[in-house]
């Protein structure tokens, strides 16, 4: 038996093999994708030498945030993206609370590393999702920001 299939059982998820390449496929993304972006890529690929409906990454995409394996993020943008939480360190009462951000240029969204603390909450209040969304401009859009602004400079001269 694969990792990823230990992983999906240990959540109580049956590893089919639509299943298995779906969260294969978010593990390796570096931002949240949202569900036509993703069945964009398994066409291409060929997935199953089948198309797959579209009813079935949206069926798995629900069963995987059932189990907290994925959580949905709302980035102003009206299209819902999707980002694997981290479980690495969630136990019962501790959820994988954190921020992300949102890049304005390319449209990326990401997840932060840094945690929200529950503790922030009053007590006996219970939180059980956060969505909170910095907006600005990501690493590789600010670099070539800079390149092209230097290029003009060299232009102009
Ligand atoms: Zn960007
Ligand atoms: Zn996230």
């Amino acid at each position: 038996m694969t990792l990823t299939e230990k992983t999906l059982l240990r959540l109580g998820i049956r590893p089919t093999v639509m299943r298995v390449k779906m969260y294969q496929y978010l593990k390796r993304r570096q931002s949240a994708v949202s569900l036509v972006e993703m069945e964009k890529t398994f066409a291409q690929k060929g997935v199953n030498k089948k198309t797959v409906h579209k009813t079935t990454f949206y069926r798995t995409i629900n069963l995987f945030m059932e189990q907290g394996l994925v959580h949905q993020i709302d980035d102003g943008t009206y299209i819902a993206k999707y980002a694997l939480s981290d479980r690495s360190h969630i136990d019962k009462h501790d959820k994988d609370l954190h921020m992300h951000f949102h890049c304005t240029v390319c449209g990326k969204t990401l997840c932060l590393p840094d945690r929200i603390s529950e503790k922030s909450l009053p007590d006996d209040y219970e939180v059980s999702n956060a969505n909170l969304v910095l907006k600005g401009v990501c690493k590789s859009c600010r670099k070539n920001n800079k390149d092209e602004e230097a290029s003009a400079v060299d232009q102009g001269n």
